[in-house]
């Protein structure tokens, strides 16, 4: 856990944190969802535009040149994050349509009647819809992994539906309801021994953990940089190098093409290939500054940090009568869902609202998982590296009080 000083020092970073709401101060435990943004990254979006901002890779003119030059080093520094190749990693507009590309640009074309997809049961919306689509469109089929009563997957019946007709393997790295850390590593073993293509969503990894992608071995990585502490719409999407040769452009555009006639149009090399169209620039160069603040702050040291916060909220829920808990993975990242007997999460969302709690409410996109926990919702507390113990105290106490009302 980091000391008193050291979060003093992390929070002063964080200027949004000063505001108070509904007269108390905000205790911002939403950061599933988006993070606050560090005045490093505050600054350099400041900056880009007071000084350098221009469209990407297509001026002769020193402004564009300046703002390619940061759009590329961004790139970089992105790839040697996740210890890959720089031309391993495009930018999207963020998890979802990283995922779309995959699955129209890679998967569909290959896709025939009677093939599976294999999900789990604890998908974000994201993982489970564009597979669908294309799922539909050919005739295949979506499996879904089982997640058990204890928020985990069941690995035996992971590998027993790993089998021939097994076109594509997704799944989420880290659960973004229960905070479960899937064991990724097996799974992509798995995959990799049965030929499966695997997609691993990190939007809720990558902002925890410091993920290494040549050790995941995984085929796709995506990811979503707002949930990283960098600015809004853009997302990373990683693809291993023995896959960029079976990519297929599924999104036209400028930017994407090597030539252009009304007879034919050839495509550029990936990562430009999937960049169709004006990036948000703004938001890479963001990217950059984030990355120069985590390291700083250490993904290691974070990651403790918050466990100890997640340990404390738990041990405090769970002396709550009448809480449960959604999920009791061991491997868990610092997401943790709950709801109250015979009440509704969105109440308990708007009283904790109005003494300056964010948490979030209702069905985070997983609308499986909470079928099959037979539950409308849970109310989802997830914290960042600037939380500290006596939110989590704040939150405990602000909780029973509005429990109490409820009740
Ligand atoms: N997957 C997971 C696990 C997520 O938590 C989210 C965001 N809640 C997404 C995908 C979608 O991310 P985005 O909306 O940034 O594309």
């Amino acid at each position: 856990m980091f000391s008193l000083d050291q979060i003093k020092e992390i929070r002063k970073q964080f200027p949004i944190l000063e505001r108070k709401v509904n007269g108390a101060p905000l205790v911002y435990l939403d950061n599933a969802s988006t993070t606050q943004k560090p005045l490093a990254v505050i600054n350099g979006i400041r900056d880009y535009y007071q000084l350098n901002n221009s469209n990407v890779h297509r001026g002769v003119h020193t402004l564009s040149q300046e703002a390619s030059a940061l759009y590329e080093k961004s790139r970089e520094k992105t790839a040697s994050w996740f210890g890959v190749q720089v031309g391993e990693i495009a930018f999207t507009s963020g998890t979802t349509e990283s995922i779309n590309l995959i699955a129209r640009g890679f998967l569909a074309p290959r896709l025939i009647p009677g093939d599976e997809i294999l999900l789990t049961g604890m998908e974000h919306h994201s993982n489970i819809v564009p597979w669908q689509m294309i799922a539909e469109e050919k005739g295949a089929h979506i499996s879904v992994i089982p997640v058990k009563k204890d928020g985990t997957l069941d690995m035996d019946e992971a590998n027993k539906l790993m089998h021939e007709k097994t076109r594509m393997l997704a799944f989420t790295h880290v659960s973004n309801t229960m905070g479960t850390i899937n064991d990724a590593a097996t799974l992509c073993a798995l995959a990799r021994q049965k030929n499966i293509p695997v997609l691993v969503d990190g939007a809720q990894s990558a902002p925890h953990m410091q993920v290494n992608l040549r050790e995941l071995n995984c085929d796709f990585f995506v990811c979503s940089v707002h949930k990283l502490y960098a600015g809004m719409g853009l997302g990373i999407l990683y693809v291993h190098p023995s896959r960029i040769p079976q990519l297929h452009a599924c999104k036209g555009g400028g930017g994407m093409i090597k030539e252009v006639s009304f007879e034919k149009t050839s495509y550029a090399d990936f990562p430009l290939m999937m960049e169709a169209g004006t990036p948000n620039v703004e938001a890479v160069v963001s990217l950059s500054h984030a990355f120069g603040f985590l390291e700083q702050t250490g993904m290691e040291n974070i990651r403790k940090h918050e466990d100890a916060l997640c340990a404390k909220l738990i041990e405090g829920l769970q002396r709550i009568h009448g809480i449960r808990i959604i999920g009791q993975a061991k491997e868990r990242a610092s997401v943790v869902s709950f709801v109250a007997e015979g009440i509704h999460p969105f109440d308990i969302g708007t009283l904790l609202d109005q003494q300056g709690i964010a948490v979030r409410t209702g069905h985070h996109c997983t609308q499986p998982l909470m079928k099959q926990f037979g539950l409308p919702g849970t109310v989802r507390a997830s914290m960042g590296m600037y939380n500290t113990e006596e939110e989590i105290e704040v939150l405990l106490r602000g909780l029973e009080k509005a429990l109490k009302m409820l009740r």
